[in-house]
This record gives C-alpha cells, sequence and structure tokens, in this order.
C-alpha cells in the first residue's frame, strides 16, 4: 500500500486515479468491435479504476486515523458520505483540481453529465446516483456543494458546484467551510493562492493576477488585524487599465468570489454632482450593503468596482473623452474624493432603492476603478520622450514606436493620469495601478478550451438536451478565435462570436430536427454552408 504523507500526496493521486479511465481503444483490425463489446472494455476499464479508488479511500481512512490531514476524508467522515457520496465528491474535486472535463475522466462521451461518469464507475442506475444530490441527499444536504440547477434533469450540466471556500479548504486545509462571509476572509492564505484560485477562472493576465492578488491578500490581513489606533493604514484602491474585454470586471468578481466578500458593480458614467439627475456617488455603498445580504459588517470590507472611471476625466486630452462631461465630471470626481477621504458616510436619500438613512464606515473598502483609457498611451508617451520623468531617462530616449501600446500602458505613472483629466488628491487615494492586457488570439483559445471559461460546453449540453450532439473539432475554436481577433472587442468579441453563431445553429439544427433518438452533428459543416457560412463569411 502507498503511503499518504501529506494532503498533496493525497490529491494528487485522486486526481491521478480518477483520470487514468482511457477510453476504449477504437475498433480491432480483425473484426468491427460492437456496442456491446465497447460497454464490456469500458465496464472492466471502470471496474479497475474503481478497484483503486476504494483503495486510496482506505488507505486516506488509515492516514486521517493517524492524524495525517486530509481536509478530503476530514469532510466525508464529518458527514457520514457512503462511498459513493466520496466517489461523486471526488469527481468534482477532479474536475476543479485538474480543470478536465467530466467527458475525459470516465469516457463519458455523449455528456458533460456527473452521473454518467459515476454509472459508468458503478455500472448502476443513473437514477441512484440522482438521489444524492436531491434536497433529502447527504450531498445536497452537506453544505459542501452550491446546487446550480434542478438536480431532477439527469441530462443537465453538473449539476453542482462545490463551493470555492470548500475547495480552498479542501487544497490548502484553510479556511474551514462556514457560511461567514467574514470569518472565511479572515482566514483566507497567501497572494499565490489566490492567484492560484484566480487560475481558475482567469486566462492570461499573468501580471495583473499577480498584482491583484497582493492587494487582496493586504485587504484581508487589514480586515484580519486591524492597524493598531494611531498608525496609518496603506490605502489599497486600485486603478485597473486595460482594454475593453480583457477582463476587468470579470476577474474583479472572481477575487470577490475567493475571497468571501461582497462586491458591486458601479459605473462612473451614472453618476452626476449631487444625484439630482443621475445617481449620487453614495449610492455605491447602498449597492454594496445590498449585496452584502444579511451580514452587512461584510459590507464594510467589500469591494467597490467602478467601471468606465476614464470617462469622467475632465480634460480633453485623449482622442474620445466625451468632453460634454468635463464639467459634470469633474464634480462626480470630487464626490467620489470625498467618499475616498471619508470615514463614515452618511447617505439620505435613494426612497426608489428603498433606503432612506445609512452610515457606512468606508475607511476598509477595496475600491477598484477601472476603465480602457483610450488616448492614455499618449500622455505616457509624451512624458516619456520629454525624458523629464525621473529615473526614466533611458525610456525616455526610446521613440514611441519601440513601445507595443501594452508597454505603454504599464508604464503608467500617477501624473499621466492627473495629466488625462483626474484631480491629483483622487489619483493619490489610488495608490495601485495595475495594467490588464489585450487578450491575444492564443488567449481566446485558452478561454474556449477551459470548460469553465468557454461558452461552448454550456451550448453542447443544451443541444444534447435538444437530441443533438454537437461534435466540436479543434478547427472551430481556431475559427471562433479568427473571428474574436478581428472584432477587437476582447472575450466581448469572443463571447459574441460564438453566441451569434449558436443562436442561429439553433434555429437552424432545432428546425431540420426530425424524429427521436440523438443526431450527431459536426460543427464545421454548419459552419461551412448556407446562412452561417454567410454571417461568417
Ligand atoms: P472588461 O475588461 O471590459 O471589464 P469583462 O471583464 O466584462 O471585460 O469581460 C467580458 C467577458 O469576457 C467576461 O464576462 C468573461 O466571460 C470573458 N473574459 C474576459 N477576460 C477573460 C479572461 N482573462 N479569461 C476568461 N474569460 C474572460
Amino acid at each position: 500500500m502507498n503511503q499518504i504523507k501529506n494532503n498533496k500526496d493525497y490529491l494528487k493521486r485522486l486526481v491521478d486515479i480518477l483520470s487514468s479511465g482511457k477510453r476504449p481503444t477504437a475498433a480491432s483490425p480483425a473484426r468491427e468491435k460492437t456496442d456491446q463489446d465497447n460497454l464490456n472494455s469500458q465496464t472492466s476499464q471502470c471496474a479497475e479504476v474503481l478497484a483503486q479508488l476504494r483503495e486510496h479511500f482506505a488507505i486516506g481512512a488509515q492516514a486521517f486515523k493517524k492524524g495525517v490531514k486530509i481536509p478530503f476524508v476530514e469532510l466525508c467522515h464529518k458527514h457520514k458520505f457512503d462511498e459513493i457520496e466520496m466517489a461523486a465528491f471526488a469527481v468534482y474535486l477532479t474536475i476543479e483540481i485538474s480543470g478536465q472535463k467530466v467527458s475525459d475522466l470516465l469516457f463519458d462521451t455523449d455528456t458533460r453529465s456527473i452521473y454518467r461518469c459515476l454509472t459508468n464507475l458503478y455500472g448502476k442506475q443513473k437514477v441512484e446516483i440522482v438521489h444524492y444530490f436531491l434536497s433529502s441527499g447527504k450531498l445536497k444536504r452537506s453544505g459542501v456543494f452550491v446546487q446550480e440547477h434542478n438536480a431532477h434533469d439527469e441530462s443537465l450540466t453538473a449539476p453542482s458546484k462545490i463551493k470555492e471556500s470548500v475547495i480552498e479548504y479542501l487544497l490548502n486545509g484553510k479556511p474551514r467551510p462556514g457560511n461567514n462571509r467574514l470569518s472565511k476572509a479572515r482566514k483566507l492564505a497567501r497572494p499565490s493562492q489566490i492567484a492560484e484560485q484566480l487560475n481558475l477562472n482567469v486566462i492570461a493576465q499573468e501580471t495583473a493576477k499577480r498584482q491583484l492578488s497582493a492587494v487582496a491578500f493586504q485587504h484581508m490581513e487589514r480586515l484580519a488585524k486591524p492597524p493598531a489606533k494611531g498608525l496609518a493604514a496603506p490605502r489599497l484602491n486600485t486603478l485597473l487599465l486595460g482594454p475593453t474585454g480583457c477582463g476587468k470586471t470579470y476577474i474583479t468578481r472572481h477575487l470577490a468570489g475567493i475571497l468571501g466578500v461582497p462586491v458591486a458593480f458601479c459605473d462612473a458614467t451614472q453618476y452626476t454632482e449631487t444625484g439630482y439627475v443621475g445617481a449620487s456617488v453614495e449610492e455605491m455603498l447602498v449597492h454594496l450593503r445590498k449585496a452584502a445580504g444579511e451580514n452587512p459588517k461584510a459590507a464594510e470590507y467589500g469591494i467597490i468596482f467602478i467601471d468606465e472611471i476614464d470617462k469622467i476625466a475632465a480634460q480633453n486630452v485623449g482622442q474620445s473623452h466625451n468632453s460634454e462631461r468635463d464639467v459634470s465630471g469633474l464634480s462626480v470626481q470630487q464626490d467620489l474624493l470625498k467618499m475616498l477621504e471619508g470615514e463614515n458616510v452618511s447617505y439620505e436619500k435613494s426612497r426608489s432603492m428603498g433606503v432612506s438613512s445609512y452610515t457606512f464606515n468606508v475607511k476598509n473598502i477595496l475600491f477598484i476603478a477601472s476603465g480602457a483609457f483610450l488616448g492614455l498611451t499618449d500622455v505616457v508617451s509624451e512624458r516619456l520622450k520629454s525624458g523629464t520623468s525621473i529615473g526614466f531617462k533611458d525610456q525616455a530616449a526610446s521613440a514611441k514606436a519601440e513601445f507595443e501600446q501594452a508597454d505603454l500602458l504599464r508604464q503608467v505613472r500617477p501624473q499621466d493620469i492627473i495629466k488625462y483629466g483626474f484631480m491629483p488628491e483622487l489619483v493619490g487615494r489610488f495608490p495601485n495601478i495595475i495594467t490588464m492586457d489585450k487578450l491575444t488570439r492564443e488567449d481566446f483559445l485558452g478561454i474556449l478550451s477551459n470548460q469553465r471559461t468557454s461558452l461552448l460546453e454550456h451550448y453542447k449540453t443544451f443541444f444534447a438536451r435538444n437530441g443533438i450532439e454537437l461534435e466540436i473539432p479543434p478547427a472551430f475554436l481556431e475559427e471562433m478565435a479568427d473571428k474574436a481577433a478581428v472584432r477587437d472587442l476582447g472575450a466581448r468579441g469572443l463571447n459574441s462570436a460564438v453566441e451569434n453563431f449558436f443562436s442561429e445553429l439553433m434555429y437552424e439544427l432545432l428546425d431540420r430536427k426530425t424524429g427521436l433518438g440523438l443526431q450527431k452533428v459536426n460543427i464545421m459543416d454548419c459552419l461551412r454552408g448556407g446562412r452561417l457560412k454567410e454571417l461568417f463569411a
């Protein structure tokens, strides 16, 4: 028996076992394999995997008894999971850790259903597994999973996900799963672990992930260990620069999820000086308060994401500023500054939102302002060329042409933002400037190939439910990535290319489909003919 020395060992072996189910080999040259042959070969391979899994569970249980900390075993023990429940938990966990599809795990060729995977493993009827996820089932009641869909529908894709907080616990042994968002945030560990979590969902943007993780870490630190009275604490507010669709909103959403803090998404263009016509900036706090739900205290450590901050620049120095907003832009900046400088902000208004009076401690809120900042690169290159900037004399010698736009954006300094049209005091309140890259064609391929980020999986399941099995070859991914690269709207362009294609496909295929039974369709054939071809010509 292999020894399990630590949690890492345990998880690695678990992933290895469940990933070892290889697809049955193609038809032998001697004679065509029948469906029955394939089924037999699948069953025997699954039996092998199951035997290894059982042995692993047994070894894990022994190690756990001897005091090795294995959160997976601990949770199974705590919730009294039986073997099938443990296996279901293990399959979900393997998907989380390895990023594999269920279909790659145990030759589940026609659907991503996790049930099918377990059915293969145990050679049982689907329905026998489904009930574990119904409300009376232990898996559901354990609180380890988030129920996403109606589990009665066995054809649905992975109806449950393991909660982020539980994954963190399973991987690192902390924080312990719990409902209290603040206690979860308090226990979250190192920046590298936050970045690892971000890696699961955010493709590319390595530098931004590292920098944001460091900011997030400090944010949690101040929550866990508030600075002593009288001691100055650094502001962590962050300016996120990057072209549209590169994932500024997306990464913030995931960051908040990982930290377990509420987040409010606001748009700077909605606000006006007094709130007379538009909203007043304090309404951002109300949004955050709402996001905190039943835990109002959590709002004081939440994140306020202010999108399109560049649109409230007050000078027309870039190419695309809206000069009409110059005056009001400045007053919104002043209001924002007041809010950022304040400690307790009182807010009385917004009857439409059902709030009449509210006092908010804003000292520990993390503000992340984001924008594309078109034209900012001109400001940067001017500064670099003029050579007045201390410490950048060498770069100043380089002409703008030598810098790619992204490189220039990475050279942004507070003085550039000020020149772009922001009050120095406000810029001073955003000590972190983080630049996100424009996503490349390779990144688009990465997004499409990752089960967590790809819309393709959603459509595959949708069509499977409607009796159509889609075959999506790599050439299709390339095609979509090309479209997105031309659209120049980042991953937004990618998503819309995929959505356009599939809504058109839906119309054509569902209309055409006749009779019962699963119909196989190679998606590249659709791309080559008819309306779809025109659409994507
Ligand atoms: P913006 O930078 O304009 O705020 P968003 O964050 O709104 O862009 O991104 C739009 C969508 O594109 C997201 O909802 C997500 O589906 C996808 N997306 C963007 N960036 C990434 C990324 N780095 N990895 C995976 N998906 C991404």
